[in-house]
C-alpha cells in the first residue's frame, strides 16, 4: 500500500530539519521496502509570501488528503507585524483546528549520552509525557483584539473550554497513564481560574473508569517548580493549551535542548500532525546549525501512530541514542564554557544539521537491517 506524508517545512530551521526528515523517510522506506510519497506543500510565512495567506487551501486540502502529516516550523521576524490572524502561526493554529488533532502527546526524555547540559538538567534521568490540550483555550478565545486610543487601549482574550474538549483529552491521559507507571499529573489553575475548576472537575469524574491510575492535581505554578526540583517524580502529566505549551519548553531545558523534543497531535480518527516542539529558530536559521533530533523523534512517532511500524520507530530511536554515544552533537549540545573532559573530550564531535541527520540515518538503517526483518 502506498501512503502519502504531507511534508510543510515551514519557516527559519524548519526547512532544515524536514530535509533531514525527508532523507530519513526515502532512506527507511528503501529498507522496509514500503511505499511513502512524500509532498511537499508551503505553509506560515513561506506560505504568505508565495500566495498571500499562512494556510492556501491547496495545503489545508493535501493534509487533510494525507496519511501523516510532518511539519518543521513557522513564524519568523519578518512576518511579526502583521495582525494576529494574518500571521504564520494563524496558519499552524488553523491547521491543527481542521485536523481536530486535539491531543499533543509531548514525551520528555533524557538522553544519556548526553552529560549535563546546564542549570536546569535534570539530576536523575527522566521521561515524561506532556498531554497538552491543542485545539481549545486561549488560543483560541473568541472574541479578541484590542480597542480604543493609544494610552487608553484595551485587550481582550477570551479562554473556553467545553466539557467534552476537555473529557477527550483527559480520557486519553488516562489511557496513556494506564499503558506507562498508573501515575497521571493533572496540570490545572484552579484556585484562580473556572475553566481550571471544571477542568479538575472532569479529571475527578473520568477517574472513576480508571481505578488503577492515581492521580495528583497540582497549580500550575507549582508544578513549574516541581519540574525543575524533581522532574521524575512525574510520569504522564496532563493540562491546558497554553500551560502545556510554556511546562514543554522547560521539559526542553531539563533535558539538554528544547531541539530534542519531538510531539504527535492526535485525533479520533487522523490524519495526525507530528511536528517538533521548537518554533522556526530565527536566531540560527540558514547556517545548518539546528537540531535536527525533535524532527526525527517526531518521524518516528509517525512511524509507530500513523503506520503502525514500532519496529522503525525503534530502529529510528536507537540510531538517534547510537549517533550520540559516537559522540556526535549539534551546537546547542556542547556548553559554551565547559571544559573538554566534562563534555566528552576529544571524542565529542560537532556538526551540523544535515551532517548529524546523515550520521542518524546511517544507523537507522544499519538498524533495521541487522533486524533481519528487511531484506
Ligand atoms: P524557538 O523555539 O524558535 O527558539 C527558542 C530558542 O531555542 C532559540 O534560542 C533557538 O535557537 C533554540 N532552538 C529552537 N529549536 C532549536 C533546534 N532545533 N536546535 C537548536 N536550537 C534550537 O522559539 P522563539 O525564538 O520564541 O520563536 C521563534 C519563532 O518561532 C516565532 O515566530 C514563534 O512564533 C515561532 N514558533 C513556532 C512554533 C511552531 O511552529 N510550532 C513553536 C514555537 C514558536
Amino acid at each position: 500500500m502506498k501512503r502519502t506524508i504531507a511534508l510543510l517545512a515551514g519557516d527559519g530551521i524548519g526547512p532544515e530539519v524536514a530535509e533531514v526528515a525527508r532523507r530519513l523517510i526515502t532512506a527507511l522506506s528503501d529498507v522496509a521496502g514500503i511505499r511513502l510519497n512524500v509532498e511537499d506543500h508551503p505553509i506560515g510565512g513561506a506560505a504568505i509570501d508565495a500566495h498571500g495567506e499562512p494556510l492556501p487551501k491547496a495545503t489545508l486540502q493535501a493534509a487533510l488528503a494525507a496519511d501523516a502529516v510532518l511539519l518543521g516550523a513557522v513564524g519568523g521576524p519578518k512576518w511579526d507585524a502583521l495582525p494576529p490572524e494574518r500571521r504564520p502561526e494563524a496558519g499552524l493554529l488553523a491547521l491543527r483546528k481542521a485536523l481536530d488533532v486535539y491531543a499533543n502527546v509531548r514525551p520528555v526524555r533524557s538522553v544519556p549520552a548526553l552529560g549535563n547540559l546546564g542549570p536546569l538538567f535534570a539530576a536523575e534521568p527522566i521521561d515524561l509525557v506532556i498531554i497538552r490540550e491543542l485545539t481549545g483555550g486561549l488560543y483560541f478565545g473568541r472574541p479578541r483584539g484590542i480597542s480604543g486610543g493609544v494610552g487608553a487601549r484595551q485587550a481582550i482574550d477570551t479562554l473556553v473550554y467545553t466539557e467534552a474538549e476537555i473529557e477527550r483529552i483527559v480520557r486519553l491521559a488516562f489511557k496513556m497513564a494506564e499503558q506507562r507507571s498508573g501515575r497521571l499529573t493533572s496540570v490545572d489553575k484552579a484556585n484562580v481560574l473556572t475553566s481550571s475548576r471544571l477542568w479538575r472537575d472532569v479529571v475527578e469524574r473520568v477517574q472513576a473508569d480508571h481505578p488503577s491510575v492515581t492521580v495528583r492535581h497540582v497549580l500550575v505554578d507549582a508544578m513549574a517548580m516541581e519540574l525543575v526540583q524533581k522532574p521524575w517524580v512525574h510520569d504522564v502529566i496532563v493540562t491546558e493549551n497554553m500551560f502545556g505549551d510554556i511546562l514543554s519548553d522547560l521539559g526542553g531545558a531539563l533535558v539538554g535542548s528544547l531541539g530534542l523534543l519531538p510531539s504527535a497531535s492526535l485525533g479520533e480518527r487522523g490524519p495526525h500532525l507530528y511536528e517538533p516542539v521548537h518554533g522556526s529558530a530565527p536566531d540560527i536559521a540558514g547556517r545548518d546549525a539546528a537540531n535536527p533530533t525533535g524532527m526525527i523523534l517526531s518521524t518516528a512517532m509517525m512511524f509507530e501512530h500513523s503506520f503502525a511500524m514500532p519496529d522503525v520507530a525503534r530502529a529510528i530511536a536507537g540510531a538517534l541514542d547510537d549517533t550520540f554515544a559516537d559522540g556526535f552533537r549539534t551546537a546547542d549540545l556542547v556548553r559554551p564554557k565547559a571544559s573538554a573532559a566534562e563534555d566528552g573530550g576529544d571524542a565529542l564531535r560537532v556538526v551540523g544539521t544535515q551532517a548529524f541527520g546523515d550520521a542518524v540515518i546511517e544507523r537507522a538503517v544499519a538498524r533495521l537491517k541487522a533486524r533481519g526483518v528487511y531484506a
